[in-house]
């Protein structure tokens, strides 16, 4: 399940760097491309944009259901 960014986001920028995946854009809020977000899997062990943020405003996308598996194949697809 891709991640998402709630409005309580401060716009602080300490997501963007730790992502393996470039997968998050400035905005306001920040955006989380759910084509590239994994949840970390594939390259660590949690998800580094939660343990980053400091206004606990990340969250699941509920359109992005998605298994372990899924999210192992697009981290491979993505970094192919
Ligand atoms: S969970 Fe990982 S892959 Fe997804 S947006 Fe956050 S840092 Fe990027
Ligand atoms: S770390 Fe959290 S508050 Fe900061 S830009 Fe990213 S989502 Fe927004």
């Amino acid at each position: 399940m891709a991640l998402m960014i709630t409005a309580d986001c401060t716009v602080c920028d300490a997501c963007v760097d730790p992502c393996p995946n470039e997968a998050i854009t400035a905005g306001e809020p920040y955006v989380i491309d759910p084509m590239k977000c994994t949840e970390c899997i594939g390259a660590h062990d949690d998800p580094q944009c939660i343990e980053e943020c400091p206004s606990a405003c990340i969250i699941p996308n509920p359109d992005w259901e998605e298994s372990e598996e899924d999210l192992q194949a697009k981290y491979e697809m993505l970094h192919a």
